[in-house]
């Protein structure tokens, strides 16, 4: 029971530690997630929308005029261009660099056009290589665009007519941008996806505790079985018999129920032991128990008293009926062949029996059987393979 206990406590214990690990587990790789998937969906989007910015840019961009400033009208209809098709605002800022990344040709920022600065090594890259270069920039608070809280911020080269003419700066406003599996979403599915988890390792363990006790059960009944049964012959033994002959003998002293007992024991058995070896003796053990489950009713009872002595008590029976029914047990076990393997040879058996009586003859257990066990006694004096019941001397 300890045992149970302590080893129920220990699953449950062992599974709530589980359940935790994967629900925070969970909830990291569902965060995880939830970032990887906007951050890659923002650059996608990052990517559509710069190659839509190209367009325009590229569209208002005259070769002729390549590696100038753009000023004047054509500063106009480009700015009007892209404020038409950036109509969402997600354009932050766009910057167009000459060839050379020092000098600004545009800006959605008017004054900045035709400014010059160092270049950079983000520029550099860009210049160089043909990869675009992302990155997500948080604003500072000081900043004119602090107003976006981040931002990314994309170098594309420029190119008209397959010609490298500059770089595109890009800023755009990543709040703008809806991510594919929301923050809370994520949350929710890997909680529920930890919840459902969670319950079948709960069901899981339920089942193995649940078969582990049927187990249990099933073993200590076995054990108790076998702590009343005698191995030899699987008739109850001398313990169970002295409880089982109480609670009768306090049945039959309520309801004035009448019980009969015998007591059996194989003649001379030592000689068949001595003769042909324990494992025949065994075999006439075995051989009388199924004698009398034969000649006995279901609600008879049989225990092995020791030895090669037997018990079978009658409910319900007086002496008469007792009697007959012992002499039927007595003639059936001398119909009873044992063959030693060894030498061939046949050998019969017999019984002695003697019967006692409850009430008429003794009115309680030690005197019940020590009544039948003196006529089986005498049974054995008189010369074996023989029932003999003592007639109650008592006068009424
Ligand atoms: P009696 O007719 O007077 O009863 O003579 P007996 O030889 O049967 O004498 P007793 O009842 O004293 O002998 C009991 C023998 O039963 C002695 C013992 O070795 C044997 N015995 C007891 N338990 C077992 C058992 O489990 N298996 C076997 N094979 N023999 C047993
Ligand atoms: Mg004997």
């Amino acid at each position: 029971m300890i045992l149970r206990i302590f080893s129920n406590q220990k699953i449950l214990t062992i599974g709530f530690f589980c359940i935790s690990v994967i629900l925070a587990i969970s909830i990291y790789f569902g965060l995880q997630v939830s970032e990887l998937a906007k951050s890659e969906m923002v650059k996608s989007f990052a990517l559509a929308r710069a190659s839509e910015v190209q367009g325009v840019v590229s569209h208002h961009f005259e070769t002729d005029k390549a590696g100038k400033p753009i000023v004047g009208d054509d500063y106009r209809v480009m700015k009007h261009h892209l404020e038409e098709d950036a109509s969402d605002s997600d354009l932050a800022e766009l910057r167009i660099w000459d060839a050379d990344g020092t000098t600004i040709l545009f800006s959605t920022d008017q004054t900045e056009v035709g400014n010059q600065a160092p270049i950079t090594p983000e520029r550099q890259h860009t210049m160089h290589g043909s990869e675009p270069h992302l990155s997500f920039v948080d604003v500072d608070p000081d900043d004119d665009r602090s107003r976006f809280n981040r931002l990314l911020e994309v170098y594309l080269p420029l190119s008209v007519d397959g010609e490298r003419v500059g770089i595109y700066e890009l800023y755009l406003r990543t709040d703008r941008i809806e991510a594919p599996v929301r923050r809370l979403e994520a949350i929710l599915i890997v909680v529920i996806v930890a919840i459902v988890a969670s319950m079948s390792f709960i069901g899981l363990a339920a089942l193995s505790l649940a078969r582990r006790n049927e187990e249990l059960i099933a073993l200590s009944a076995k054990l108790g079985r076998e702590a009343d049964t005698d191995g030899v012959t699987g008739l109850f033994n001398h313990r169970h018999f002295h409880a089982w002959l109480d609670g009768q003998l306090e049945r039959g002293h309520r309801y004035g129920e009448e019980l009969s007992l015998l007591m059996l024991d194989i003649d001379r058995f030592k000689d068949i032991n001595d003769t042909h070896g324990h494992k025949l003796g065994d075999m006439a053990l075995k051989e009388l128990a199924a004698a009398i489950g034969r000649v006995f009713r279901s609600i008879d009872y049989a225990a092995r008293y020791g030895g090669d002595e037997f018990v079978v008590a009658l409910p319900a029976t007086g002496a008469e009926a007792a009697i007959a029914a012992a002499e039927r047990l007595r003639q059936e076990v001398a119909t009873i062949e044992l063959q030693n393997l060894v030498s061939g040879e046949h050998i019969g058996m017999t019984i002695s029996c003697g019967v006692a009586d409850f009430p008429a003859g003794a009115d309680d257990r030690d005197g019940l059987i020590g009544k039948a066990d003196a006529a089986l006694l005498d049974a054995k004096r008189r010369g074996r393979d023989q029932v003999i019941y003592h007639k109650p001397s008592r006068t009424a």
